[in-house]
């Protein structure tokens, strides 16, 4: 099954959605979370925001309109956290010919990035 969403909550990674936010709901967020009790988000003595668990989860969609889930791979090194589209694990090509595989960290980075884009567009603005 192929969940709709509607556009408006859809987030899409190859516009510049970013960009939209105007200077007053970005100063409202940051003091809203400011505001936030810290205490609410310990979990088990851990800080829950802090916690990259699943970030983008909710939030990444592939090409087929399936959600990208989260994968995490343990070698005796190191430990890779991937992102791939759900349909395509499921079904295969039939539903979803792109795997979309993406690796956490470059997902931050393009995160970090964008941020700073924006922090730049809005003190030249
Ligand atoms: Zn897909």
């Amino acid at each position: 099954m192929i969940e709709k969403i509607p556009e408006d909550k859809q987030i899409k990674i190859d516009d510049e959605s970013l960009r939209i936010i105007t200077d007053e709901t970005f100063k409202s967020a940051q003091i809203e979370r400011e505001a936030r009790p810290k205490v609410k988000n310990m979990v088990k003595g851990v800080d829950s925001r802090f916690s990259t668990a699943h970030h983008f989860s909710n939030l990444l969609k592939c090409q087929c309109g399936g959600r990208l889930r989260k994968k995490v791979q343990k070698t005796s090194r190191q430990t890779h956290h991937y992102y791939y589209c759900r349909n395509h694990e499921l079904y295969g090509n039939e539903v979803c010919k792109y795997r979309n595989l993406q690796r956490e960290e470059e997902l931050l980075d393009w995160v970090s990035e964008e941020l700073r884009e924006f922090v730049d567009y809005i003190s030249n603005y």
